[in-house]
């Protein structure tokens, strides 16, 4: 976090102002900083990633089913079921993580609308394969880029890709505002819409023209955010610092594997998952609860699958049949602790637990 006095100035200007939130001037600093730091020309913020998508999703009138990923953070799911449309779940790349374009038209029928991707891990999806099937089929294309903030391939941000994409600026992404998210859209008419919407559909006082929600990120967020923008290179150079340390540290590990990285893309070192393939002398699980004992909490994203929770099981296209590679990484799959502030000997010793239980175990086989 950042220190606490450099925060004060931009509380004491808040109660300055006596503007507390509804596009305040910290607000309108954010849209304007953010949209020049990563490089988009219509960036609106929201409330949370999962207000981001609902908006999206309204604002985009997708209908019917949306061909989406089961390898996901839940709320990439809810947000359709909680506008009515059903998911239609689709197996991932093995390398990527990511929706698989191949398997896309297959899923497609007339009921279909949109696909929505999520940029895993902030890997970029294969958008230019996307966008030549959603153009075709004339689907529309949203990304929840929850794990994408910064994220760059050679054709720039990952962010202009589709017709709109959702940033998470929640406090365990890589730049926070506390609670927040941001929608990213292709013209300045999208944003407006969606400006609307997150401000209950209200265009002046007597007139609203749609069903909009409360979506909207406050002045103390928006200043924890500007604030937190300063840092944002010293955290991505420390984050990029760390993933080269844990992949020294495990790589040699014949049966555990590192996420592959394109040369091409910068990305945002958000997460550092590992795969535990099915000769690894050491479940994952295993290595989960021993990382535990030791006061290190690392997280399975992403088990269970979407398609495997209750309300989503049913669904005919959650058949764990339809899904084999997302159910097998599922199991597979143990994200390590990476923040900035982590230090290189906590590091170390994270690894040295995991290589203790790897090689003890070799030995008694
Ligand atoms: C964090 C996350 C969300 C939800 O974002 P919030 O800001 O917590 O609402 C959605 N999708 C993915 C993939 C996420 O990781």
């Amino acid at each position: 976090m950042p220190p606490l006095a450099e925060f004060i100035p931009y509380l004491e200007r808040i109660w300055g102002s006596e503007q507390l939130t509804n596009d305040g001037k910290f607000h309108q600093e954010l849209e304007f900083a953010l949209s020049n730091y990563l490089n988009v020309k219509h960036l609106s913020l929201c409330s949370s990633g999962t207000t981001g998508l609902l908006l999206a999703i309204h604002s985009l009138k997708l209908t019917g089913e949306i061909i989406t990923t089961p390898y996901s953070f839940v709320a990439t799911s809810h947000s359709l079921l909680w506008n009515n449309l059903t998911p239609v779940f689709i197996d991932i790349d093995p390398i990527t993580f990511n929706i698989d374009p191949q398997k896309i038209e297959a899923a497609i029928t007339s009921k279909t609308s949109a696909i929505l991707g999520v940029h895993c891990y902030g890997n970029p999806c294969d958008t230019k394969a996307i966008q030549l099937i959603a153009s075709q089929y004339g689907l529309k294309v949203l990304y929840d880029a929850a794990h994408a903030f910064g994220v760059k391939t050679s054709s720039g941000s990952i962010l202009n890709e589709g017709d709109m994409s959702v940033l998470s600026l929640h406090a365990t992404k890589a730049f926070t505002t506390l609670e927040g998210g941001a929608i990213i859209t292709s013209s300045a008419e999208d944003r407006g819409k969606v400006n609307t919407l997150k401000n209950f559909g209200i265009i002046s006082e007597t007139e609203v023209i749609d069903i909009g929600i409360n979506g909207k990120m406050n002045e103390v967020q928006a200043a924890f955010g500007l604030l937190q923008l300063q840092y944002a290179d010293y955290i991505m150079d420390r984050r990029k610092e760390i993933d080269r340390l844990y992949r020294t540290l495990l790589c040699d590990l014949e049966h555990i594997q590192c996420m592959d990285q394109n040369p091409d893309t910068t990305y945002n070192h958000s997460y550092f998952p590992i795969f535990f393939n099915k000769n690894c002398p050491v479940k994952r699980d295993e290595i989960y609860h021993e990382l535990k004992q030791n006061n290190v909490f690392s997280r399975r994203y992403f088990y269970p699958l979407i398609s495997n929770y209750e309300m989503y099981k049913n669904i005919e296209t959650a058949n764990p049949k339809n899904l084999p590679i997302a159910n097998q990484v599922a199991n597979q799959v143990l994200c390590l602790p990476i923040y900035p502030q982590l230090t290189n000997s906590e590091i170390e010793f994270i690894a040295l637990v995991i290589r203790r239980k790897y090689h003890g175990r070799l030995q008694i086989k």
